[in-house]
């Protein structure tokens, strides 16, 4: 994690002159810090610099589900943005990968890993009825879907976004069928105060695609 990347594309930042990290392609960035592979000791140090940023998990971790990616972007105490990433297996969907973002506005880092094209879920979001509730911190949080048809390239995953808490939620689900294991009652846990007992999640096997 010692390099930071521009949250919005693959690109490492820098600091420019004045201390600001910015990408040669969008400019002043939130640096995007991913642990380059999920463990404990990565996740730790994640809640260390996300302080009191949310960092959701579907919670409880399904059995046989893991950690598979963990992400902020921001400086330490002045985190904009944290991801994490889920892996399973459903029986009818096989592999999944579940992957949730929550941010502040403009920061693009959901829209990278979801794979569209506006740094924010766009102005349709909200139209129509919700696809789905999840439950955030004892709150039911709305999420609409957000089309990816007109995106470049084809990885097949449906992508979800809503508002909990004044940021944005973006829930991605890989394949998109998986979208279906949200027709239960799905929880996300804030689990930036859980601190060590965070231990006895699993964690580990490959990055989801991003
Ligand atoms: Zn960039």
């Amino acid at each position: 994690m010692s390099v930071p990347g521009c949250p919005r594309c693959t690109t490492p930042v820098a600091r420019d002159g004045a201390g600001v990290w910015s990408c040669p392609e969008h400019g002043p960035v939130a640096p995007l810090w991913r642990a380059p592979e999920a463990s404990y000791d990565a996740f730790a140090e994640h809640l260390v610099r996300a302080g009191e940023f949310p960092t959701y998990l579907p919670w409880p971790l399904s059995p046989g589900w893991s950690v598979t990616d963990v992400a902020a972007a921001g400086e330490e105490g002045a985190v904009r943005a944290t991801m994490t990433g889920c892996s399973g297996t459903s029986d009818a969907d096989g592999p999944v990968d579940v992957l949730v973002v929550t941010e502040e506005a403009g920061v693009g880092l959901g829209a990278r890993v979801a794979g569209t094209r506006h740094a924010d879920p766009g102005p349709g979001l909200g139209d129509g009825p919700p696809l789905a509730t999840v439950r955030v911190e004892g709150q039911g949080v709305r999420l609409w879907t957000v089309s990816t048809s007109t995106e470049p390239g084809e990885w097949d995953r449906s992508v979800l976004a809503g508002e909990a808490g004044g940021r944005w939620l973006w829930v991605v689900l890989r394949p998109a069928s998986a979208i279906l294991l949200l027709r239960g009652e799905w929880i996300l846990r804030d689990v930036s105060g859980l601190g060590a007992p965070l231990v006895d999640l699993p964690y580990g096997g490959p990055h989801p695609l991003w």
